[in-house]
C-alpha cells in the first residue's frame, strides 16, 4: 500500500483529482508539477496515513519510515542537495493540507534541516549571513511553536527587544550580527521552555514535524473550524514535505499571494500582494504592510510576466478563480500553492456569470459556484447612502458589508455578548485562528494591522462577514479595553459602524438600508432559472409583499394567509361580533337541519333572528374588505397564480386576552364585559393547534368559507375586467379526510356558482388542499379525488408527525440537536427520513389518483436549501417561501438539478 507520493522535475505521482487522498495542497502541487508550472520538488504523505496514525495511538504505521526515507533520497537527488550536509544543504518545509481548505488552521514549519553547522555552510555558500541567520531564527521559532509547544510570543518578544535595541522598526532591517544574536536568544528560550537543546539532526527534526502536522489535525481550533464549517467525513490531513525556495535572500527576492480575479468584486484582473525580501507567512501575518501586485511589474518585470502567464493558465486549467502563493528567489519564480479562491458573495456572482459568458464553464456549473448563504448575504442591508457618516479612520476594505455594533476586544467577550443578543464588532490588533469563534459571532471585524490577505480578511470573506483591516490610525490597548484614534477614545461597549466596502470606521450607529441588486445578480438568477426544474412561489399576504417577491423572481403565490386581514383596522369588530354570535348560530343550523316541517323552520328562524343578523351581518361587513385585499394581491401577482388559504387559526386568537381590551370590546359591541370574558373562557383550548381550527371551523360554520370564496371570486372577476389574468387557487387547510374536504368544498363551489350566476360571467379556478395532517398524507390517494392540488404545509406536518409543539419545543429541541438525536432542528430543515416520507408518499399516492396533480410546499422549509433539494427529488412542482428567500430558493432549486 502506497503512502507517499512524489512530485518534482515535471513529473508527479498524484494529480488534482486525488484531493481526498493528498489533500487540496498536495493534489494541486502534483497537478501543477505535471503541467509544467515551476514548483519546488517534494512529496506528500497521504491523508489516510493521518487516520492510521490516530488509530495507532500516535505511532507511525509500519513501513512509513522506509517510504519517507526513500522519498527524502529522491528529493535530494532531484535537487542535487543533501539533508544535513553543510556544503549543499537541503532545506524543506513541512506543510499540512486537508481535502478541504482550512486557511491558517493547520501549522507549517519552514527552513527545516538547519542546524549550527548547516547555517555556517549556507553563509559560506551564499555569502549572505543575514539571510542565513534570518531563516535559522525563523526555523527555531516555528519548530519551537508548532512542534514543541513553546509559544511564538516568547520568540516574538525577544525579537521585539532586539529591534528596539537596534533602533529599527522591521525585522528585515536587522543586521546579520543582530540576527545572529537573536538566534542565540531563541535557542536559549527554546531550551528553557522545552528543557532540551534545539535538535541538530535534520531527520529528527523532520520526524517530529510530521508528528506535529498529524497532531494539528485534532487541535481545538482545527476542530472548531470544521465544526463551524460543517466539515465532516475527512480522513485527516496530508503532510507535504517540499524543498525550500527563499523570498528573503535579498532585494531580488519576494514572496506573495495573488488571485486570478479580484476576490472582493470579482473583476477580471490580476490581484494580489507581495513583500520583497520576506518569507512565507510574512504577507499573511501582516508583519509589514505589503505592496500591491501591480508594483511587481515595475520591480521584477520577468517574474511578473511569468507569474501572470501562469495565473491565466491555471485559471483555464482549473476553470475557477485561483488563489496562488508564490515566491521569487533571485528573480526566479516558484509557485507554492494554488486553490480555488475564497470570494465575497458579490464576487462569486460576478465570476460565475462572467465565466459562463467567457464559455469557460457551462450554466449547470455556474450555479454551483455561489452558495445559498452567499446569496443571502448579498440580500442583506448596506449603509444608507444619505446617512451622515462620522468617519474616525479608514483601513482596507477587506470584506464588504455593513456592520453596526458594540466594540469588544477579545473573542471570548464577543461570544459572551453575542449570546446575550448584542451586536458586537470585534476589534483586534490582528486576528489569529484562536479568534475564530469570536469572529463567527461578530457583526464585523476590525484589525489595526494586516493586509487584504491577512488572516482576518481571508476568514471574514469566507464567512461573508464585514471586515476592515489594517486601520493604522487605531491604537489598541487590550488591558484598558480601549482604543484611541487621535484624540478620540472608544471604550469596550461603545457603538461603532464598519463599512467593509470602503474601509471606513465610523462613530455610533449609522443607519442601514435594504440592498439593491446589481446587474450581475439579475444575470446570475436568470442562469439559475434556466437550470432549475422546480417552480418558486412566495408566501405573501399583502400586495407589497407580492410586489417585492415578484422583483425577486417569484412565479406566483403559494400561500396567501387570510387571517391577518381579519385584524387590520376596524375589521376586527365585525370579526368579534361574528365570534360572539357563532355558538348560537351553530345551534340554529343544527336545529334547522333537524326541523321536519317548513313551519318549524320558520319558527326557528324567528327565534334566532338576532343571532342570524349578528353573524351573517358581520360576514357581510367583512366581505368588501376581503374582496379589496384580494383585488390588490391578484393585481400585484397577475398573470401568475395565487393560492389563497381560507381561514386557519382557532377563533380565540381574534379575541382580546387582557381585561382592558376585553372591556373595550364589550363597549364597542354593546355587550356586558362578563359576556366577553365568558366567550374567551369558552373558546379556551388545551391544545389549540390540535383544536377547532382550519377546515374544522368551516365544518361548523360553512358561511365563513363561503364569504371568503365569494370575496376571492368576486375580486378575481373584477381584476379580470381590467384585462388582467387571474388564476385563483382556493386552498382548504388542515384536512384529515377526503370526506371533510368534500363537504366543505361543496359549500365553496356552491357559493362560487352563485357568484357566477349573479355576475353572468365566470373564471376558472382550482380548489385544493393543504397536506399537513399525517392522515391526509397517508390517504392522499383518496384526498386527491377531491383536491385539484396539494400544498404540503410542512410546519404543521412536522409538528404533528414528530409530536413536537411548534410553540413549546423550542425549550428542549436544541438539546435534541446537540445530542445528535436529530441532526438539525426539524422546523428549520425538513426531516427527510421521517416527515419527508409523508411528503413523498403524499405526492405518489395523490398522483396515482390524479396524474397531473400539482404539488407544492409552503412553510419555512420552502426556503431552506436542503429541503428544496428534497422537494426536487420527490417531484414537487414548486416551493413557496418568504419574499426575501425567493432568490435563495431559485438558486437552491438550480443546484438540486446538478
Ligand atoms: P497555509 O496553509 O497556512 O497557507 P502553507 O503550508 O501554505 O500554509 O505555508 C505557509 C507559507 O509558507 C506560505 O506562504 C507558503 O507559500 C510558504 N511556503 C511553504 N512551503 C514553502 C517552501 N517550500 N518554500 C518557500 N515557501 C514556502
Ligand atoms: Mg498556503
Ligand atoms: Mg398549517
Amino acid at each position: 500500500e502506497k503512502r507517499v507520493y512524489f512530485f518534482g522535475n515535471g513529473k508527479a505521482e498524484g494529480d488534482a483529482s486525488m484531493k481526498n487522498l493528498l489533500g487540496g495542497k498536495g493534489a494541486n502541487l502534483a497537478e501543477m508539477t505535471s503541467i509544467g508550472v515551476p514548483v519546488p520538488a517534494g512529496f506528500t504523505i497521504a491523508t489516510n496515513v493521518c487516520k492510521e496514525y490516530y488509530e495507532n495511538k500516535g505511532k507511525w504505521p509500519a513501513g512509513l519510515r522506509k517510504e519517507v526515507d526513500t522519498n527524502v533520497k529522491k528529493l535530494e537527488k532531484a535537487m542535487g542537495l543533501k539533508f544535513g550536509d553543510p556544503k549543499k544543504p537541503l532545506l524543506v518545509s513541512v506543510r499540512s493540507g486537508a481535502a478541504v481548505s482550512m486557511p491558517g488552521m493547520m501549522d507549517t514549519v519552514l527552513n527545516l534541516g538547519l542546524n549550527d553547522e548547516v547555517v555556517e555552510g549556507i553563509i559560506e555558500k551564499t555569502d549572505n549571513p543575514r539571510f542565513a541567520y534570518d531563516i535559522y531564527r525563523r526555523f527555531i521559532d516555528m519548530f519551537g511553536d508548532v512542534v514543541m509547544g513553546c509559544h511564538h510570543e516568547k520568540f516574538e518578544k525577544a525579537l521585539h527587544t532586539a529591534k528596539q535595541k537596534a533602533g529599527v522598526k522591521n525585522d528585515n532591517e536587522l543586521s546579520a550580527d543582530q540576527l545572529k544574536a537573536v538566534v542565540e536568544d531563541y535557542k536559549k528560550i527554546y531550551k528553557k521552555e522545552v528543557k532540551q537543546n534545539f535538535p541538530q539532526d535534520p531527520f529528527d527534526q523532520l520526524t517530529k514535524s510530521i508528528d506535529a502536522v498529524f497532531g494539528s489535525w485534532n487541535t481545538p481550533r482545527a476542530a472548531k473550524y470544521r465544526e463551524l464549517n460543517n466539515i465532516t467525513g475527512l480522513l485527516g490531513t496530508a503532510v507535504n514535505v517540499q524543498a525550500m525556495v527563499f523570498g528573503n535572500m535579498g532585494e531580488d527576492c519576494a514572496t506573495g499571494v495573488c488571485f486570478t480575479r479580484n476576490p472582493s468584486t470579482g473583476k477580471k484582473e490580476f490581484y494580489g500582494e507581495f513583500l520583497r525580501n520576506a518569507q512565507g507567512e510574512d504577507v499573511v501575518a501582516g508583519i509589514r504592510t505589503p505592496e500591491p501586485l501591480k508594483n511587481l511589474k515595475k520591480e521584477m518585470p520577468p517574474a511578473y510576466k511569468e507569474l501572470t502567464t501562469i495565473m491565466s493558465r491555471l485559471e483555464k486549467h482549473y476553470k475557477d478563480m485561483q488563489d496562488i502563493e508564490f515566491t521569487v528567489q533571485e528573480d526566479k519564480l516558484y509557485l507554492l500553492q494554488t486553490r480555488n479562491g475564497k470570494r465575497t458573495a458579490a464576487a462569486a456572482i460576478k465570476i460565475a456569470t462572467d465565466m459562463v459568458r467567457e464559455k469557460l464553464i457551462p450554466q449547470k456549473e455556474a450555479v454551483t459556484r455561489v452558495t445559498p448563504e452567499q446569496l443571502d448575504h448579498l440580500l442583506h442591508p448596506h449603509f444608507d447612502a444619505k446617512a451622515k457618516r462620522d468617519v474616525i479612520a479608514t483601513g482596507l476594505p477587506a470584506s464588504p458589508g455593513a456592520a453596526v455594533g458594540q466594540v469588544v476586544f477579545d473573542a471570548d467577550t464577543a461570544e459572551e455578548w453575542a449570546k446575550k443578543g448584542k451586536d458586537v464588532i470585534l476589534v483586534r490588533i490582528e486576528t489569529s485562528p484562536e479568534d475564530i469563534g469570536g469572529m463567527a459571532v461578530a457583526k464585523g471585524i476590525l484589525t489595526a494591522r494586516g493586509g487584504m490577505t491577512s488572516h482576518a480578511a481571508v476568514v471574514a470573506r469566507g464567512m461573508g462577514k464585514c471586515c476592515v483591516a489594517g486601520v493604522d490610525a487605531v491604537e489598541i490597548n487590550y488591558k484598558t479595553k480601549k482604543f484611541t484614534c487621535g484624540k478620540l477614545t472608544v471604550k469596550q461597549g461603545d457603538f461603532v459602524s464598519l463599512d467593509g466596502s470602503t474601509g471606513q470606521l465610523m462613530k455610533g450607529q449609522v443607519p442601514t438600508v435594504e440592498p439593491e441588486l446589481s446587474g450581475d445578480f439579475g444575470k446570475f438568477m436568470k442562469i439559475c432559472d434556466k437550470v432549475r426544474k422546480l417552480g418558486v412561489r412566495t408566501n405573501a399576504d399583502t400586495p407589497e409583499d407580492a410586489k417585492r417577491a415578484r422583483e425577486f423572481g417569484a412565479e406566483g403565490i403559494g400561500l396567501c394567509r387570510t387571517e391577518h386581514m381579519f385584524f387590520e383596522g376596524k375589521r376586527i369588530w365585525p370579526v368579534r361580533q361574528m365570534i360572539l354570535a357563532a355558538e348560537d348560530y351553530a345551534a340554529m343550523l343544527t336545529r334547522l337541519d333537524e326541523a321536519l316541517t317548513k313551519k318549524e323552520e320558520t319558527e326557528i328562524k324567528k327565534e334566532y333572528k338576532d343571532t342570524k343578523k349578528q353573524f351573517e351581518g358581520a360576514l357581510k361587513k367583512l366581505l368588501p374588505y376581503q374582496r379589496k385585499d384580494f383585488e390588490g394581491i391578484f393585481k400585484a401577482m397577475a398573470p401568475k397564480p395565487v393560492t389563497v388559504r381560507l381561514l386557519d387559526p382557532p377563533l380565540h386568537e381574534f379575541l382580546p386576552q387582557d381585561k382592558a381590551s376585553q372591556s373595550e370590546m364589550a363597549k364597542q359591541l354593546k355587550v356586558k364585559p362578563s359576556r366577553v370574558k365568558a366567550e374567551v373562557e369558552k373558546l379556551h383550548e388545551f391544545n389549540p393547534m390540535l383544536g377547532h381550527r382550519g377546515v374544522r371551523l368551516a365544518v361548523t360554520y360553512p358561511a365563513i368559507y363561503r364569504m371568503q370564496a365569494r370575496a376571492i371570486i368576486e375580486a378575481a372577476l373584477n381584476v379580470k375586467k381590467q384585462k388582467k389574468t387571474v388564476k385563483p387557487e382556493i386552498m382548504i387547510p388542515l384536512i384529515g379526510s377526503v370526506d371533510e374536504l368534500k363537504l366543505v368544498k361543496e359549500e365553496v363551489v356552491d357559493e362560487i356558482k352563485q357568484v357566477f350566476k349573479e355576475k353572468g360571467t365566470r373564471i376558472s379556478y382550482l380548489v385544493g388542499t393543504m397536506i399537513e395532517i399525517p392522515r391526509a398524507a397517508l390517504t392522499a390517494d383518496e384526498v386527491a379525488e377531491e383536491a385539484q392540488f396539494f400544498s404540503f404545509g410542512t410546519n404543521d406536518l412536522t409538528q404533528m408527525a414528530m409530536g413536537f409543539s411548534r410553540d413549546d419545543a423550542g425549550k428542549f429541541l436544541a438539546e435534541y440537536v446537540n445530542k445528535g438525536i436529530y441532526a438539525v432542528d426539524p422546523f428549520q430543515a425538513l426531516d427527510q427520513n421521517g416527515v419527508g416520507k409523508l411528503v413523498e408518499m403524499g405526492v405518489k399516492l395523490g398522483r396515482e389518483t390524479r396524474k397531473t396533480l400539482k404539488c407544492g410546499i409552503c412553510g419555512e422549509h420552502g426556503g431552506e436549501p436542503s429541503s428544496i433539494d428534497f422537494c426536487h427529488r420527490v417531484g414537487l412542482d414548486y416551493v413557496s417561501c418568504s419574499p426575501f428567500r425567493v432568490p435563495i430558493a431559485r438558486l437552491a432549486a438550480a443546484q438540486a438539478v446538478v
